[in-house]
């Protein structure tokens, strides 16, 4: 389909208007991949409005993401944070260091970024909530939970950390639980 047809799909514009507060209603945010098959409000129950949505490849929890979430945190307050990974992501079929030689060899320059790619989605979700729960830039009391979504069965499976349970967040020097 060319741009021009995918453009002619637009809906009319007052069926899509949601008169809505910017703040959202559940006070949560949450991070996941940008997989084309991930449906985030589908999978978590949510309705327009409810949550900020920050999406990436592979949901990696980049400085860009710290960025978005201060800003969800702090000028929309938001509180909770749900990081969701999948089964099937694109960034389990290749590596950093592939990528960057990709890069830089058909660009003559390798990225100022790290592709952010990871062998194991629950292993790369307990990375991300530790990276969370560390952030300077987000509030003490953020409650933080990570999930990996299963493209096959629709199931959606809690990752677990010792910080999970804690009653406060783990101290910034707490050694990675990855
Ligand atoms: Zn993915």
């Amino acid at each position: 389909m060319s741009m021009e047809e995918l453009l002619s799909r637009r809906p009319n514009p007052a069926g899509v208007v949601r008169n809505l507060a910017a703040t959202p209603l559940e006070r949560l945010a949450v991070v996941t991949c940008m997989d084309a098959r991930i449906d985030t409000f589908g999978v978590l129950g949510l309705r327009i409005g409810d949550a900020h949505v920050i999406r990436n490849a592979g949901g990696v929890v980049t400085d860009d993401v710290i960025r978005s979430l201060a800003i969800s945190q702090r000028k929309l307050a938001t509180r909770y944070v749900i990081l969701i990974a999948h089964t099937g992501c694109g960034m389990l079929s290749f590596t950093d260091d592939e990528f960057v030689a990709e890069l830089a060899h058909e660009t003559g320059q390798p990225p100022t970024w790290r592709p952010g790619t990871f062998p194991d989605p629950a292993q790369h979700v307990r990375h991300g909530m530790q990276q969370l729960r560390t952030s300077p830039f987000l509030r003490a009391d953020t409650e933080v939970r990570g999930f990996v979504f299963d493209l096959t069965t629709g199931a959606v499976d809690e990752v677990h950390t010792p910080a999970a349970t804690a009653a406060t967040p783990a101290p910034r020097d707490a050694p990675a639980n990855d």
